[in-house]
């Protein structure tokens, strides 16, 4: 999962950037709201934390930009005091918010929740052939047995049991599970699918050549 990081504040775009990593996200930057939209509007992100106070652009211009052509999630980043801001928020399209400072455990919950809302996967516990997981609590089992993967393992078989049964392209995959400073290494795919399939099964992810890959 590719996210979008809008926020002006230094040292909590750097920390908010680490802790979603830290989470197997994969996310691009931007430091104002121009940027952000620019960078919203070029790539599909499965979802966009958008600072609502930024300079030139804000928030909410972002927002109102974004949603005359894309349907992108979006949690809005307000201020404590700022229920008017919120509302407005809900009313230009955000799909969520949380109010600074705010509690990481919450701002991941909230995020996963407008993931699955977005693809419409209501169920967070999955069965695929011998491999079950579990995308609320981010755990995979082989056979019943808890299998442990790194965060980009993890969000590699999340991506592709999202689509299960349908071709993902290597372009989309890089799109979504790689931000913008890695997506030009072109065989960090290749290395994280050999080692699912390591741990999960070599006929777990199927290659279709020069396409893309499945899970059935
Ligand atoms: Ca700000």
């Amino acid at each position: 999962m590719r996210i979008l990081l809008i926020e002006d504040e230094p040292d909590l775009r750097r920390s908010l950037a680490q802790a979603l990593r830290e989470e197997s996200y994969a996310v691009d930057v931007a430091a104002d709201g121009i940027e952000g939209l620019d960078k919203a509007l070029t790539w599909d992100y499965d979802a966009v934390l958008l600072d609502a106070m930024l300079p030139g652009l804000d928030g909410w211009g972002v927002l109102e930009r974004l949603r005359r052509r894309k349907a992108t999630p979006v949690i809005m980043l307000t201020a404590r005091d700022g229920a008017r801001d919120r509302v407005r928020g809900l009313d230009a399209g955000a799909d969520d918010y949380v109010v600074k400072p705010f509690d990481l455990g919450e701002l991941f919950a909230r995020l996963r929740a407008v993931i699955r809302r977005f693809g419409t996967q209501a169920v967070s516990r999955w069965r695929l052939g011998r491999v079950e997981m579990d995308v609320a609590a981010r755990m995979v089992w082989l056979d019943g047995a808890e299998v442990s993967l790194t965060a980009r393992e993890y969000a590699l078989v999340e991506y592709l049991a999202i689509h299960r049964g349908r071709l993902v392209t290597r372009s989309s995959l890089y799109e979504h599970l790689f931000d913008e400073n890695e997506s030009t290494l072109s065989n960090l795919l290749d290395v994280h699918v050999s080692n699912v399939r390591k741990k999960l099964g070599r006929d777990f992810i199927a290659t279709r050549r020069g396409h893309g890959y499945r899970i059935a």
